[in-house]
């Protein structure tokens, strides 16, 4: 089972990030069926992540569209990759709120690939309609990925999928499982189309939208998930440890 970190901006200190990797590094020893993976704000990546020898694996929050160069402000796939990442967010509803489209996304995928960084990839509906409308804009957002790339590429992303609107508040406003596990096995039927066989079957679909403690379980029961992307639980040591632990 993979648990994903995504710290946001919560983590503003060198300490409290050394006490989550602390934390993590324990669970992971502790609980041998959770991976996790960690992704701190850019600036702590390298001194975390460089030189680490734990079972823990680290990932960017976000990667640039552009290469070496005049940049000004960017982060590139190679500055992350030399820093220790392995992974990398891209099209977080929170970026997708600044402005980046599908074709963004796709070309940062692009840029992650090329540099090694196995791409997990945000998709989810910002709202949910009686037309069912929302069900082809998560189609949209997964073919524009999955489209331009060669079989043995699509092979290497990871779905993380969460729909905006339950993302920030608490295992009570999360997807209901049954209603995730629907949403695992359509996004799966997506990507088959783009995948011969059974490989589609290889794809890590992950949920995430307000994963706590107290609904952990029964979404890793029932909802065909291989993982979680989880945000604010992530970062409260408490919150974190139960978090884990309510899936032994
Ligand atoms: P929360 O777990 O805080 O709802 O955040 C989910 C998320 O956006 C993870 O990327």
């Amino acid at each position: 089972m993979l648990i994903v970190a995504n710290w946001k901006a919560y983590v503003e200190t060198k300490e409290k990030a050394k006490e989550l990797f602390a934390l993590s590094k324990r669970l992971s020893t502790a609980i041998k069926r959770v991976r996790i993976i960690l992704l701190p704000p850019a600036p702590f990546l390298a001194f975390l992540a460089q030189g680490n020898r734990t079972k823990i694996s680290f990932g960017a929050q976000d990667i640039s569209m552009t290469t070496i160069g005049a940049s000004t402000g960017e982060v590139s796939g190679t500055m992350l990759k030399q820093s220790g990442a392995t992974y990398v967010l891209i099209g977080h509803s929170e970026r997708r709120a600044l402005g980046e489209t599908n074709d963004t996304v796709q070309q940062k995928v692009r840029r992650a690939l090329s540099v090694g960084l196995t791409p997990i990839i945000c998709v989810g509906e910002k709202e949910r309609d009686h037309d069912a409308q929302y069900l082809s804009y998560i189609k949209e957002q997964i073919q524009a990925v999955f489209e331009p790339l060669t079989v043995p590429e699509r092979l290497k992303v990871v779905i993380a999928y969460e729909p905006v609107w339950a993302i920030g508040k608490s295992a009570g406003d999360a997807l209901p499982e049954r209603e995730v596990g629907e949403m695992v096995l359509y996004i799966r039927k997506i990507i088959g189309h783009y995948l011969l066989g059974k490989s589609a079957q290889k794809i890590p679909i992950l949920y995430g939208g307000s994963v706590e403690p107290e609904n952990i379980r029964g979404l890793a029961g029932g909802a065909h998930v291989d993982g979680f992307l989880i945000g604010h639980a992530s970062v409260q040591k408490d919150m974190f440890r139960e978090t884990v632990r309510a899936l032994v």
